[in-house]
């Protein structure tokens, strides 16, 4: 059975008499297949097309909007923060099969590694792990990583001396900061360090220009996993006001700098995502946890 026939499989097994889709962007070139799949079964389908980052951004509300009695988010597995959502969700991983073969491992220069990965790829976790040990290494496998969650990394923490992590881009690897960190970049089937040293450097600058503001806007989305992820706005802003300046909350659902523009504010104070701050902003933007490096408590 493919995973398009596993999908309507289990959306048939919920008998929905009508549904929302939700694909991340990578898979929204299947939205007709599947449409086409589910309507043999009897089952109404809506797709969502609103850009998704992750199962923190679900479209239940344009769910309800749509009268879909199920909301089927595909490529992501279940928040780790819960929220209350307007329609039952079913979550649908979406795994990738690909062959890893002949990757150069001299670059990894440590023996104990931790392996790493996003959902779509934990099924070939065990192949590098087999991989690195016929090699010399001791190959540990931690799991699914987030942008914003790193559980299954600090977990082998003690157990490893460096971590690979198998996936495409910098974003997920950038977020595991205990450690030094490789990337098996699964489209150039290639093994590179990644520094965080340009992400850290980026949020320094953003507090040290922060530290001269007056008056801060605290950013607020409707995405409702990331809805004061990093902390409720109300007290941020109490607390930014103790220190004589102002704040003032905004509520937006995409947090970005052109959404920003004509809001007159010397800093952001980002609630949301905690990754948005490594995009560009004409503004200084720091999360809450820097709060206090910026107003120099
Ligand atoms: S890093 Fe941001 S977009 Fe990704 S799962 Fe976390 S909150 Fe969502």
């Amino acid at each position: 059975m493919d995973q398009i026939q596993q999908l309507v499989a289990e959306v048939a097994g919920k008998s929905p008499k009508k549904i929302m889709l939700q694909l991340p962007a990578g898979l929204k070139m299947k939205a007709a297949e599947i449409v086409e799949s589910l309507k043999k079964q009897g089952i109404e389908t809506i797709v969502a097309n609103n850009p998704c980052y992750g199962a923190c951004d679900l479209a239940d509300a344009e769910a309800k909007q749509m009268n879909c009695n199920l909301l089927v988010h595909v490529g992501h597995n279940k928040f780790y923060v819960d929220f209350p959502s307007e329609v039952p969700v079913l979550y649908f991983p979406w795994f990738i099969d690909i062959r890893i073969n002949g990757i150069d491992l001299s670059k990894i220069k440590e023996k104990r590694i931790g392996l790493l990965t996003t959902i779509q790829h934990t099924t070939l976790l065990n192949d590098v792990k087999e991989k690195l040990d016929k090699n010399g290494f001791e190959a540990v496998i931690g799991g699914q990583v987030l942008g914003c969650w790193t559980f299954n990394a600090d977990k082998i923490e003690d157990k490893v001396d460096a971590y690979l992590y198998v996936g495409s881009g910098k974003f997920h690897p950038l977020a595991v900061k205990n450690k030094k960190i490789y990337s098996l970049d699964m489209e150039k089937m290639q093994i590179e360090h990644v520094d965080p040293m340009v992400i850290e450097k980026r949020r320094y600058a953003n507090i040290y220009n922060a530290k001269d503001a007056k008056t801060f806007a605290i950013l607020v989305t409707t995405k409702k996993g990331q809805n004061q992820l990093l902390g409720p706005a109300e007290e941020i802003k109490e607390k930014v006001e103790k220190h004589q300046k102002s704040a003032f909350i905004v509520v937006m659902n995409e947090i970005n700098d052109s959404a920003l523009l004509g809001i007159k504010a010397d800093a952001f104070i980002n609630t949301a995502c905690p990754r948005i701050v490594e995009d560009f902003f004409s503004k200084p933007i720091i999360n809450t946890g820097d709060i206090d490096a910026a107003l120099g408590d």
